[in-house]
């Protein structure tokens, strides 16, 4: 099975251009920010505080987390309600942050994300996939962006979405979560040694998806 690990910030389109990729190479894509969007929910609905480790970790016991595909999009299911629409709020972005700092939330879903590239040909996208989930993928990319392009990429996306939100809101959210995940003990965002790094600051989607592609095809030739 191939593996490809695609890292990186918030914002930096690592979704949008793992899934297109992985359609063209017939790979499952797996977003594993998903995964910690749901946790987030999840926590958030039960009343709790997602920074706060013992109330998250209480809450796992109860916790039924499913994937599964419609027309090649991935679905969230919490205790089996489909929630794929539901984990993409601001709100939701930052209780995600927040579960994603605890070791019970990550050795929760390493698991389940390992099995995920056992059995499928995957590209793989999430902070820690080359340095912890996947640490002999075949391709790693770290997948970055500047901050202020970022932003304004997420801002014009929930702004299509009909969400009321102004750009230094999404600038600050951005810099704050890039900051949380840079930082935190286990599992921080951070560029495994042997990634190629693809910076899509100044690239349009269709230039970024080809730069991928051909980062892909150079590694597998190897
Ligand atoms: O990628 P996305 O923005 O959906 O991820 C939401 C949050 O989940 C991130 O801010 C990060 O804290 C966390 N995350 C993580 N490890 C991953 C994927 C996401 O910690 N592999």
């Amino acid at each position: 099975m191939i593996s490809i690990a695609i890292d990186g910030p918030s914002g930096a389109g690592k979704s949008t251009i793992s899934r297109t990729v992985a359609g063209k190479l017939g790979y499952l894509y797996v977003d594993t920010g998903a995964l910690y969007r749901t946790i987030g929910l999840y926590v958030l609905r039960n009343g709790s505080d997602p920074k706060n480790e013992q109330q998250v970790e209480a809450l796992l016991p109860k916790l039924r987390i499913n994937m599964g595909y419609q027309d090649g999009v991935q679905q969230m299911f919490l205790q089996g309600e489909n929630v794929t629409d539901q984990i993409r709020t601001p709100e939701v972005s930052m209780a995600a942050s927040g579960v994603s700092a605890h070791s019970c939330v990550r050795t929760y879903l390493l698991d389940l994300q390992r099995r995920l590239a056992r059995e499928n040909n995957v590209i793989m996208d999430g902070r820690d996939i080359g340095t912890v989930v996947l640490p002999d993928a075949d391709v790693k990319i770290f997948l970055t962006a500047s901050s202020a392009v970022r932003a304004k990429r997420r801002f014009d996306e929930l702004i299509a979405k009909g969400q009321d939100i102004t750009y230094e809101k999404v600038l600050e959210d951005v810099e704050k979560r890039d900051y949380a995940d840079s930082h935190r003990a286990i599992s921080p965002l951070k560029q495994a040694e042997d990634a190629v790094v693809a910076d899509t600051s100044r690239m349009d989607f269709e230039e970024s998806v080809a730069l991928i592609q051909k980062i892909i095809a150079d590694h597998l030739k190897k």
